[in-house]
């Protein structure tokens, strides 16, 4: 017998969701959505797990991730039961629990604990760089720009990466091993067999890079007079993450390539990358933020504070790289050093809270979703 959580409905609240509780249970939803199936029906049997408290049915079910949230479960909801913001909320509620920390949680109910996370993280980053920066110098190179790595040399700032990469992948693979053994070893037991562990793994890969379920959703964008479908919102999620990856990839494994004093002409891979990696991450900062604002969609009429809390960060973080460039090249020493500090000042709390603990947990968790889910499937049918 399933245990019941009659305060479901309310722990859900603080996580986005309104009051399911108007769902008469038409169904609907479920016929609109054009990611659920027979073998992942969703998001009615979502609504009603969560209105009767069974979360820990809830808990186990990857249909939370498979959702892409285009919003039309909600539009077409004859109670206005908002189904599509429900998944939102249940994402968030499983991200908190897959974190074996809590820290999650705190972040996602209580403005106050992701507030003072960040400025500690900003204020433990700024005391590193004042005990451990270089000399300021004026001096120029022999091109103009900045001496940039008399300030901060990048071996230090390397080692600086690497810790920080190596504590957020320690947080974020073991809660990703979490979701897995709730899913596969928890009240059920889903025995799969090991050949197809591997024989499903290239849809973790192309999950991953491709993000190709967004193009199956129901998502339409309006641009003028013309209603687009999906690929607006595809192409920006995907240029956000691919820049984001790039800059990672960058900042974390080739900082010595990427961190030099000599400038480059525009052409070099070095600077290509820089600004393709710009141009995805505010292409889609512009479209993510403005469609918040507009709130003209049923995907972004309701906003939780973290999902403005991240755009924030990466907001700072890309204004404040754009700057450290402009200063570097343009042979500013004291505006590129104090803005470089400012710029990690935002870009490890972002980093640190984001990855293994908020929003940006998703793009790991969805496409390991849609990978257990093959798993999933392929072993029932066996
Ligand atoms: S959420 Fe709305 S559309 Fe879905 S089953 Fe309930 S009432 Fe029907
Ligand atoms: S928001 Fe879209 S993808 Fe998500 S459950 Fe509703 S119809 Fe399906």
């Amino acid at each position: 017998m399933p245990e019941l959580n009659p305060g479901f409905s309310e722990i859900l609240k603080k996580y986005g969701a309104f009051d399911m509780n108007a769902c008469y249970n038409c169904g609907t939803c479920t016929a609109v959505c054009a990611m659920s199936d027979e073998e992942n029906s969703f998001p009615r049997k979502m609504v009603r797990y969560s209105v009767l408290g069974l979360d820990n049915e809830i808990q186990i079910s990857l249909d939370p991730w498979l959702c892409y949230y285009c919003g039309e479960c909600s539009s077409s909801c004859p109670r206005d039961a908002q189904p599509g913001e429900l998944m939102m909320s249940l994402r968030r509620w499983q991200t908190s629990k897959y974190d074996w920390t809590g820290l999650s949680r705190k972040f996602y109910t209580s403005k106050a604990w992701e507030l003072a996370a960040i400025g500690f993280l900003a204020a433990m980053v700024l005391v590193l760089f004042i005990l451990f920066h270089g000399p300021m110098t004026t001096e120029l190179t022999a091109q103009g720009g900045v001496k940039l790595n008399t300030f901060a040399p990048w071996k230090q700032i390397e080692i600086g990466d690497w810790i920080m990469a190596g504590i957020l992948s320690f947080f974020l693979i073991s809660n990703i091993l979490r979701m897995y053994l709730m899913v596969f070893h928890g009240e059920k037991k889903i025995r799969v067999p090991l050949k197809l562990y591997f024989t499903q793994f290239w849809k973790l890969i192309f999950h991953f890079v491709t993000q190709w379920r967004f193009t199956k959703s129901n998502r339409k964008t309006r641009l003028g007079r013309l209603n687009i479908k999906a690929s607006p919102y595809w192409i920006s999620h995907w240029l956000l993450m691919s820049g984001y990856v790039l800059l990672f990839t960058m900042i974390v494994v080739f900082l010595e390539w990427f961190q030099t004093d000599f400038i480059h002409p525009w052409w070099h891979p070095q600077r290509i990358f820089g600004y393709y990696a710009t141009f995805g991450l505010s292409f889609g900062l512009i479209f993510f933020v403005y469609g918040r604002i507009k709130r003209d969609q049923e995907n972004n009429k309701h906003t939780h504070f973290t999902d403005w809390t991240f755009l924030f960060l990466l907001s700072g973080t890309v204004i404040t790289g754009i700057l450290v460039h402009i200063f570097r090249i343009s042979g500013l020493p004291y505006a590129t050093y104090y803005v470089y500090v400012i710029h990690f000042m935002i870009l490890v709390p972002m980093l640190m809270i984001e990855v293994p603990f908020s929003k940006w947990a998703h793009l790991a968790y969805r496409p390991f979703a849609v990978y257990l889910s093959n798993l999933q499937n392929a072993a029932y049918k066996k």
